[in-house]
């Protein structure tokens, strides 16, 4: 992938199943890698392994919910590595019938997926606005374009994010830089693993949706990896707006 040898991108939720293959494998390609988790010891582990793999990263913890430690966070890493490339991946979630589902996971839901990217968006996007480059890969959801039986309030904070990344996109493209979505489809991570040993509910979507999925087998995190290191490359400097599904087929939106 050109261009990213000399980069620093920072990645949220990096401690987490796709955030930590997304910031091993831009490592991989020569990126410096700023690892941003809630938790010390999972944001460490990341660091760890991508330093021991012969690549260069360093802890960014914040909670992506608040503006301020967010604004510091960028702050940090601007002056510390300078910062090219935002990848927008903390999320949470659980599965639940809508009108089951209580208020107080509504507002997780939402804090976490929408507000946290809206957060580090705005930080980053200050910063490649007055640099004139830079670019933003938010990790969406395919309950996102088609909806997810199950993850109503979720589904809802994916599509905004989409229609909240294109935005973006039209809004920056006059300061040079870029912003576009990728959609993964079910995977086994922690987030799912816990969602599943909650709740006979999840397994059983999970389990649906595995079945229904084309190319046969749930989504690897290493799948979205390897889209989010192109799309933050230079290899994709002409795309923008764009959104990409990551799910062997699941969806097929025109
Ligand atoms: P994960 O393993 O739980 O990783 C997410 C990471 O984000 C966790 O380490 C989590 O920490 C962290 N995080 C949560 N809230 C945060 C906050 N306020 N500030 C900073 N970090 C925070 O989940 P994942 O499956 O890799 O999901 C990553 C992204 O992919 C999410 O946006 C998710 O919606 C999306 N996605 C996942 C799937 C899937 O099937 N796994 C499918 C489609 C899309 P804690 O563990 O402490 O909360």
């Amino acid at each position: 992938m050109r261009g990213l040898d000399t980069k620093t991108a920072l990645v949220t939720g990096g401690g987490g199943g796709f955030g930590t293959a997304i910031a091993r494998r831009l490592a991989t390609e020569g990126a410096t890698v700023a690892v941003n988790d809630l938790d010390e010891q999972r944001t460490a582990d990341t660091v760890e392994a991508i330093r021991e793999a012969g690549g260069e990263a360093f802890p960014a913890v914040a909670d992506v919910t608040d503006l301020a430690a967010v604004q510091s966070m960028v702050a940090e890493v601007e002056d510390r590595a300078g910062l090219d490339i935002l990848v927008n991946n903390a999320g949470w979630d659980r599965i639940s019938w809508f009108l089951d589902q209580e208020p107080e996971a509504w507002d997780r839901i939402l804090d976490v997926n929408l507000r946290g990217q809206i957060n580090c968006a705005r930080a980053a996007g200050e910063l490649f606005s007055a640099q004139e480059h830079g670019t933003i890969v938010a990790i969406s959801s395919d309950a996102g374009r088609v909806g997810s039986s199950g993850e109503a309030v979720y589904a809802g904070t994916k599509g905004g994010v989409i229609a909240f990344t294109k935005t973006l996109a039209r809004e920056l493209a006059r300061d040079g830089v870029t912003c576009n979505v990728v959609c993964p489809g079910p995977a086994d991570t922690p987030m799912t693993r816990e969602m599943r040993a909650e709740s006979d509910l999840a397994a059983s979507i999970f389990d649906a949706m595995e079945d229904q999925t084309p190319l046969g087998r749930m989504t690897d995190p290493d799948d979205v990896a390897g889209a989010v290191a192109f799309l933050a490359s230079d290899d994709a400097a002409f795309v923008t707006g764009q959104v990409l599904s990551v799910s062997g087929g699941l969806t097929m939106v025109g």
